[in-house]
């Protein structure tokens, strides 16, 4: 029976070292602060907002949101964002994405300000998680897994790691960061062929798909460990991952469910990047 990985362990333990750090900011006279800008009012954005709020208030670290219109213009939305890249309280920005369809995320890109771009949205910090240069901000979700792999013990230098899916939001990044950390690393896409065998030979499972339930017992390996990342909802509407957790879990030696897995990592991860942010200001400041 697979040890269950729990996120919400994980991120109680973030919490401490994250208060202790912001406390020490707050000393030398910084206040860490994340600025979400929003469009309209997805309901995916505002329970997401809700969690990041939440994470921010109980780690001591400020959250102002900017909620623009839904009919919003390119050009108000760009001129929201360069005022947050120029405020000095805001260290970190946080855009939520999708857009309207009338919008244009690809100027977005290069316009933040790579230094508050806490979840790598700028190309600047895409290619530092692409060169094994961690001075940037990898995307919070990879990093997420990356903390419960660490919490767990899991050191995946010279491991056989699968990830399923292949998009820059999860799949692409985290198998690079992976790879720094010297695993073997294969990445399986809907194009993969013997996708449950290449599964089954993984000492570490990653599913990143987004398909409910598609990770079942025969693609997982005696005593593998298996992430899930997957956030569906099954067809009794109830929230799942991509793993069939009640199959594999027998063969599992460590398994992370959905939810209480690595989503409620996500927003630890964002707490850390902004605090990091606040403290590479302080500390240019002090230079001065
Ligand atoms: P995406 O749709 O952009 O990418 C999915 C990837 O999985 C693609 O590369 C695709 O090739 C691959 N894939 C899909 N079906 C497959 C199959 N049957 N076999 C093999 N490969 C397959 O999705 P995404 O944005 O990368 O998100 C993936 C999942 O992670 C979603 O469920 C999403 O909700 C979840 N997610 C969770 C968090 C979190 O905080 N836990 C954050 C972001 C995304």
């Amino acid at each position: 029976m697979g040890t269950v990985m729990l996120g919400t362990e994980v991120a109680k333990a973030m919490k401490e070292r994250l208060i202790q750090r912001t406390e020490a900011l707050k000393e030398r006279g910084t206040e860490p602060k994340l600025a979400i800008l929003r469009v309209g009012a997805r309901p995916d954005d505002l329970s997401y907002e809700r969690g990041a709020k939440k994470r921010m208030e109980l780690t001591g670290i400020g959250c102002q949101v900017t909620e623009l219109p839904e009919d919003v213009s390119q050009r108000e939305l760009e001129e929201a964002l360069e005022a947050l890249n120029r405020d000095p309280s805001v260290h970190g920005i946080l855009v939520f994405r999708p857009l309207p369809g009338h919008l244009d995320e690809e100027p977005l890109k290069s316009l933040i300000d790579p230094v508050k771009d806490v979840d790598c949205l700028s190309p600047v910090n895409i290619a530092k998680v692409f060169s094994g240069d961690d001075s940037g901000y990898a995307p919070c979700t990879p990093e997420a897994v990356m903390e419960m792999l660490d919490h767990y013990g899991i050191d995946p230098k010279g491991k056989k790691v699968t990830v399923i899916g292949r998009s820059m939001v999860v799949g692409k990044p985290l198998a690079m960061l992976l790879l720094k950390r010297h695993a073997t690393v294969t990445i399986c896409h809907t194009r993969t062929e013997d996708l449950t065998g290449t599964c089954r030979a993984a000492d570490i499972l990653i599913a990143a798909a987004g398909k409910a339930k598609m990770v079942t017992a025969p693609m997982a390996g005696e005593g593998a460990v298996v992430v899930d990342v997957g956030i569906n909802v099954d067809e009794d509407g109830h929230l799942c991952g991509d793993v069939d957790f009640e199959a594999v879990e027998p063969k599992a030696s460590l398994i992370s469910p959905v939810p209480r897995g690595v989503g409620s990592v996500t927003t630890s991860v964002l707490a850390a990047h902004v605090v990091r942010a606040a403290q590479a200001v302080c500390g240019k400041r002090k230079k001065e």
